[in-house]
């Protein structure tokens, strides 16, 4: 009776797996094979552990069913089961004849998924069988979420022509960093005259020149600055615990070493960078993280107007100081750089 009430409670809807079954005796080989047969596994009986290469050159095992006799040492008849596949494991479980309770738990212990005491359990062996594929499918999936989730995440905080944070995970950090009592830099960074750039050598050479940028920008940061792509061919980056005069020398080095950039192939001999830099400084002063970007976004412009390629620095408090308000960046869409009126040169 308990065999049919076993074979009922089994999930249709749960695929067949594939077992190779490892036991020396014709009769209870054969024996076992028609059990699982019967469970719709699709099943490869060799006798020993050392035809496995054969089973596993025609299917890939999930799970290797193998009888363990009494005098045999579980470690080492596990060991050679597990031999030659590497990374990916199939699931073991040994089938005992009459087996004792320390042997069963030794079996467990020396790496065994599961035991099943006797060969005449047939029940025991074919629930214990589905439970072990159940797990480990169940453990499949959680792992194959994770995988999308993480890539998805990936996805949603890195742009994917430089490789750097995208602008939503800026703001993030801008926000946390903001709430730390810690200062740091923020640095606004634009090419100059890249529309030229595309227009004379083409969008995938502007392409190319933005991934040169991104590379060039985060090698020359420390692991504890960030540095984000903001949108079109503006970059920011937030320098940790920097105070006006160590942003300035950073924002400078970055804009030389732009400058000093290999050519791409096929693109302008020299790139350069205008950067607007300020600080956040919550011991002398008090702001939210918008009047912050407003801050680095006017620095930004003041660099434009003095004439390019250069860094132009708005410490806190001295905003407002320049003879025309900058566009605010902030409202700009990340997808479109802003325009900036009567800037070109
Ligand atoms: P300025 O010195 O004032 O910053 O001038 P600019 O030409 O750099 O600025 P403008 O805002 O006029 O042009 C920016 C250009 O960047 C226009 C847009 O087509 C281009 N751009 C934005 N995103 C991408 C991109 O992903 N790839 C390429 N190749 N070009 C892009
Ligand atoms: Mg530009
Ligand atoms: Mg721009």
């Amino acid at each position: 009776m308990l065999p049919e009430l076993v074979r009922l409670s089994i999930n249709p809807s749960e695929r067949p797996g594939r077992i190779a079954l490892v036991e020396a005796e014709p009769a209870r080989r054969d024996a076992l094979s028609r059990v699982l047969a019967s469970e719709g596994y699709r099943v490869r009986a060799v006798s020993d552990p050392s035809e496995l290469g054969v089973a596993r050159a025609e299917f890939e095992a999930e799970l290797l069913l193998c009888s363990h006799a009494r005098c045999e040492s579980p470690l080492e008849l596990i060991a050679r089961l597990r031999a030659g596949y590497g990374s990916a494991q199939p699931l073991v479980i040994l089938v005992g004849s009459n087996a004792d309770e320390a042997t069963v738990a030794a079996a467990l212990y020396a790496g065994a998924d599961d035991y099943v005491a006797d060969v005449g359990r047939t029940a025991e062996l074919r629930a214990r069988i589905r439970v072990q594929l159940r797990n480990r499918r169940t453990l499949e999936t959680l792992q194959r979420v994770k995988t999308e989730r993480d890539s998805l995440r990936q996805d949603a905080q890195i742009d994917p022509l430089t490789g750097l944070l995208n602008r939503r995970s800026l703001e993030t950090d801008v926000r946390e960093r903001c709430q730390s009592s810690k200062r740091f830099g923020v640095l606004f960074m634009d090419i100059d005259h890249f529309k030229s750039i595309n227009d004379r050598y083409g969008h995938v050479v502007g392409d190319r020149v933005l991934a040169a940028l991104g590379t060039t920008l985060r090698s020359t940061l420390r692991p504890e600055d960030a540095v984000c792509r903001y949108g079109g061919e503006e970059f920011v980056a937030l320098i940790a615990d920097a105070g006006t005069e160590s942003a300035r020398l950073v924002a400078e080095r970055l804009r030389l070493q732009v400058e000093g950039m290999p050519p791409v192939p096929g693109g302008p001999p020299k790139v350069t960078l205008s950067v607007g830099t300020t600080v956040h400084d919550p011991q002398k002063h008090r702001e939210s993280e918008v009047e912050l970007m407003r801050r680095a976004d006017a620095a930004l412009y003041a660099a434009k107007r003095a004439g390019r390629n250069r860094v132009e620095v708005v410490a806190p408090g001295l905003e407002g100081t320049k003879s025309e308000p900058p566009a605010p960046l902030l409202a700009a869409s990340a997808a479109e750089p802003r325009p900036r009126a009567g800037e070109k040169a």
